[in-house]
């Protein structure tokens, strides 16, 4: 028996409904450790350049990595990646709570999904067991009533169910995979995917506990982190939620405000973790053995009544239905994120298309006719969330934005194209790239798009940074930290070194704010550590850095193969023409020259040539010459 994982895969063919087992060879789980890197193995040699990502040929594999399950925090994360009917090139998605590590004690590591069911269908797992069963009266149903009626079913209340709720069901580009009815697979758009395959839902359960190699070792690590939980970065977060750090951002002018016209919103405090703490939390809740407890979950009764069963805002929801659409009002952002999850949308998304739409409302470019009446001025709190509920359900305008902007703006035109902002046709996360210099390049050159945990930000890598973060960076050869706003080759290296950590990250399946290179719980020699405890391997830094460059190059080829150039690794307009208005970032555009110099020294640093496509050399020096070859 392997250590950590379990040593099988699960095939399912949802046209004929046939479902085999893989058990691969050891080497394969020391090669990609699980997760994305694991799938981006698949989705390679599975699928052809330029099929339809809404059709029966993408493949949808949803994987956890060789240490998920284990008693220790931060090891629960499921991953999710498909090629994206959002950008049209590589999707990447991943999502908490205690569905990762029930698939690992129901008997499986991954399971790699294609095809299309006839008819709805969901997947049973159970004890090493599995079988499709009918799901036709479970299709138009909100998340937390399908998850009810799925355990109801198969009469046991621990059940754990991973599905796409109605958005999903009606292809939304924006739509997420939901676990829990809270944790959300949001980005790139993978619950259409799931929808596209009639796919409603995974149910999982299981008795079997992975073997841990060294049980002692993985004790003291977890005795390690209990005691000093209270002095790390992360313990703010275990307080008031991601919204913890709403109050640094505001000083740095970082806090996306106005759909990306300013870095300062006045209503800041009134969004604040702090404040939801305050007001309107009922609970905290966590992932599967984490000590962390940051997930929020909350009630309110007036003037929106909003249902614990989905949670609470998470920092990105709190901005993106918030401050990016100038609304403070606390009631109306729960009330947003509580349809987000009973629709099974990502928030993210969702809110910048209504900061976007609103955006175009105020320029002139929608008007009332197109809104249906709704006055969508920025800071319309009820606006906002009629809009929301409007995507969720494809009505009206609500129907085009569930396209996502970018989509939608090149319906609109009138000018709406610049005012959609995106990478690649992902909406920016909620951080500005004008106060985090590192993420304009981030942003612009990761393979998935816009996103803001694949490498660390700017400010933990300034010279004023505490002594124990820059040590812990310092693992990483990061030795010369820089200013947040510097551009230099310093900061370059910065971002791909901190880029190919949270590429291993991802395909471990840990928990960011657990695990990580730099304010976490554990830094990277104990990740290192970890995996030793639990898997035996005699294995390094080295690499496992070198596990999350085999997943980002085997990204980009996967979108080189899809046709994806240095075209396509820019930043919106917007960034470079329109300087920030307020606050620490006033006046602040990124330099287009700045920018440019970067990407070159970037790809040239990652072995890449100059459109941005791993050299053969380079991936040969991966063990990834079969990808060389696809390429061609
Ligand atoms: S830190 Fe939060 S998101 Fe991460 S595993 Fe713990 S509870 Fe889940």
């Amino acid at each position: 028996m392997p250590f950590g994982y379990v040593g099988k895969i699960l095939h399912v063919d949802l046209t004929s409904g046939k479902i085999e087992v893989e058990q691969p060879p050891e080497s394969f789980y020391r090669t990609y450790m699980g997760g994305s890197g694991l799938a981006m193995s698949y989705l390679l040699r599975m699928m052809p350049a330029g099929v339809d990502a809404l059709g029966p040929e993408n493949v949808l594999v949803l994987s956890v990595g060789v240490l998920t399950g284990a008693p220790i925090s931060g090891l629960s994360r499921v991953m999710a990646n498909a090629k994206s009917p959002l950008t049209g090139v590589i999707g990447d998605a991943q999502g908490g709570g205690f569905w990762p590590a029930e698939l690992k004690f129901a008997g499986y590591d991954a399971l790699v999904i294609t095809g299309k069911a006839p008819k709805p269908v969901y997947l049973w797992i159970h004890d090493g067991e599995f079988e499709l069963r009918d799901a036709s009266h479970l299709w138009g149903r909100i998340t937390g009533e399908a998850e009810r009626m799925i355990r109801e079913e198969l009469a046991d209340d621990r059940i754990q169910v991973l599905q796409v709720g109605p958005a999903g069901e009606k292809l939304a580009r924006i739509a997420c995979i939901i676990n829990m009815s809270t944790r959300a697979c949001g980005r790139t758009g993978m619950g259409a995917v799931m929808g596209s395959k009639n796919l409603k839902a995974v149910a999982v359960r299981g008795h079997a506990r992975p073997d841990i190699h060294d049980r002692d070792k993985v004790r003291e690590l977890a005795r390690w982190g209990r005691e000093n939980f209270e002095d790390s970065g992360v313990y703010s977060m275990s307080l008031h939620g991601t919204a913890a750090g709403i109050d640094n951002l505001q000083e740095i002018g970082g806090l996306p405000t106005r759909n990306w016209s300013s870095g300062v919103f006045e209503g800041w405090e009134k969004i604040w973790g702090q404040t939801i703490t305050d007001t309107i939390l009922k609970d905290r809740d966590t992932c599967y053995g984490c000590i962390v407890r940051c997930k929020r979950v909350v009630e309110t009764k007036e003037p929106y009544e909003v249902d614990p069963l989905y949670g609470g805002p998470e920092y990105e929801t709190v901005a993106a239905v918030g401050s990016y659409c100038c609304v403070d009002d606390l009631t109306a952002i729960a009330k947003a994120n509580e349809l987000c999850n009973k629709y099974g949308l990502d928030t993210i998304s969702c809110g910048a298309a209504v900061a976007f739409a609103m955006d175009c409302y105020e320029n002139g470019i929608l008007t009332k006719e197109d809104t249906g009446g709704i006055d969508l001025c920025f800071g319309n709190a009820q606006a906002m969330v009629s809009m929301v509920e409007m995507i969720a359900k494809r009505e009206g305008l609500g129907d085009l934005l569930g396209e996502g902007s970018y989509r939608a703006a090149q319906k609109i035109g009138r000018g709406a194209e610049d005012l959609a902002v995106h990478c690649k046709g992902q909406d920016f996360p909620a951080h500005v790239p004008q106060a985090k210099r590192s993420l304009a390049l981030i942003y612009a050159v990761n393979p998935f798009g816009a996103d803001h945990v694949s490498s660390d930000h700017d400010p933990s890598y300034e010279p004023t940074q505490d002594e124990d973060t820059l040590g812990r960076l310092s693992e990483l050869g990061l030795i010369h930290p820089v200013h947040k706003h510097d551009f230099s080759p310093e900061k370059v290296r910065f971002a791909l070194n901190t880029q190919y950590a949270f590429s291993a990250l991802d395909c471990l399946g840990t928990c960011l704010f657990v695990w990580g290179p730099s304010w976490q719980l554990y830094d990277m020699n104990q990740l290192v550590e970890v995996i030793q405890g639990i898997t035996g391997w005699r294995t390094s830094l080295y690499e496992l850095i070198k596990v999350g460059q085999r997943r980002l190059n085997m990204m980009r080829a996967f979108n080189a193969r899809e046709g994806i150039t240095s075209a396509d690794d820019v930043l919106p307009k917007k960034m470079f023409s329109v300087p920030l208005k307020g606050g620490a970032t006033d006046g602040i555009a990124i330099s287009e020259e700045k920018f440019l110099a970067a990407r070159k020294l970037y790809y040239e640093m990652a072995g890449w040539d100059e459109e941005g496509v791993p050299t053969r050399g380079k991936l040969a020096e991966l063990g990834l010459d079969w990808v060389a070859d696809l390429l061609g």
